[in-house]
């Protein structure tokens, strides 16, 4: 009979990411289909009643909470300090957290601790009878494995974006708090602040609507035998500011600049969709100045509707890689785009 503990960490404002209410909906999801299956909620933060009073409605039997301004920091020793103690008060068998930053650094330490076990990158379960089967990625999630465990505790972080996002009325939680003492080891770092690129610096958008891909044409040399860099950059920074899309690119350009050739400034291999880069998922996607090869396009597997401009109609993309390929100078297409956008 397992017994499951759903972690969170609250926001600054008293809410929960949506990360955390997609884990609420994948640990709701065990606990509806095991026998036993009684589920706890433990929230860490500063602000936490709020955050408990939106999911009051979730059907957890306790709501548990470590709270105060030394757990509201994202910082090793006093995430697991938290973590391990919502574990051992609720005597959880199967914990389920969201893959945040802050889970993927602090859980691996926990269940080091308490001698469990712990699958990260986690994009499906399953219960067969009383037996919990996981899915998760490997080799930049070229296969898939499901997998199942004897050991307990099991800490599953779940990925984002699998699991629809826990809907309900807000309620009024009974919170059962969890005192955590620190000692100086855990609070040997301290945060003085969070430095972030401002939202409209930031490139990479995963809750975007469109994910935009660039490829290596926009530093080609163009019809008139020019590169045209400063028009691709302003071209593209333009769309992206208008349209909020997150921007991915193909590995030849951002290669580039390895290779000394011409660059786009704000590209990096971070964007990198693809076989050997990321594997984003966006309901929709438009490629610019891309061929559309095999390795570019297995990064796309997870978006829906997908489009394509190129000048060469014997692009990858023509071959049933998108489902509309727009045979045309990119250029031109989303200057007329930005102007449209623009008015
Ligand atoms: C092991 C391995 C792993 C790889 N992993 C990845 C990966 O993760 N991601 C990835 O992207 N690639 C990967 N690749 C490389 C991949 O095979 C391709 O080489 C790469 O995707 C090509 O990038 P591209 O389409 O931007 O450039 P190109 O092949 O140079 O294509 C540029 C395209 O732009 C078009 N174009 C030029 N000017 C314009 C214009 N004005 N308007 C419209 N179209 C225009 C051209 O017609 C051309 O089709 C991998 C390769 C290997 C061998």
């Amino acid at each position: 009979m397992e017994s499951i503990l759903f972690l969170a960490h609250s926001q600054s404002d008293g809410t929960l990411p949506k990360s955390a209410l997609e884990a609420l909906s994948a640990a709701l999801e065990v606990a509806g289909k095991m026998s036993g299956g009684g589920l706890s909620v433990g929230l860490i933060g500063d602000n936490i009643q709020g955050a408990a009073d939106a999911i009051a409605a979730c059907g957890a039997q306790k709501f548990l909470a470590v709270e105060g301004p030394e757990f509201s920091v994202s910082r090793y020793g006093s995430d697991a300090a938290a973590a391990e103690a919502l574990v051992r008060q609720s005597g959880a068998t199967l914990v389920l957290a969201p893959g945040t930053s802050r889970f993927s650094r602090s859980l691996p330490g926990v269940n080091q601790r308490l001698n469990g076990r712990i699958e990260t990158h986690v994009s499906g379960l399953d219960c067969a009878g009383d037996t919990l089967k996981l899915q998760r990625w490997y080799y930049r999630k070229r296969m898939e494995a499901t997998l199942t465990r004897s050991q307990r505790p099991w800490f599953v972080l779940v990925d984002a974006g699998v699991f629809p996002v826990w809907e309900g009325e807000a309620g009024s939680a009974n919170l059962e708090k969890v005192e955590v003492a620190l000692d100086d080891d855990c609070k040997r770092t301290q945060v003085v602040g969070v430095e972030a690129p401002t939202s409209d610096a930031q490139t990479i958008r995963p809750d975007a609507e469109l994910l935009f891909v660039a490829g290596a044409g926009w530093t080609k040399k163009q019809a008139d035998g020019e590169i045209h860099l400063k028009d691709a950059e302003n071209l593209i920074l333009g769309f992206l500011q208008k349209s909020k899309a997150s921007l991915g690119s193909s590995k030849s350009l951002v290669d580039q600049s390895c290779e000394g050739e011409a660059v786009l400034t704000f590209m990096s291999h971070l964007n990198q969709v693809g076989q050997t880069g990321a594997t984003p998922r966006h309901p929709k996607g438009l490629a610019t100045c891309c061929h559309g090869e095999e390795p570019h396009v297995v990064g796309w597997r997870f978006i829906n509707e997908r489009r394509a401009i190129s000048i060469d109609p014997n692009c990858g993309w023509a071959i049933g890689k998108a489902d509309v390929l727009y045979v045309a100078d990119a250029f031109e297409v989303i200057a007329k785009v930005n102007e449209i956008l623009e008015s």
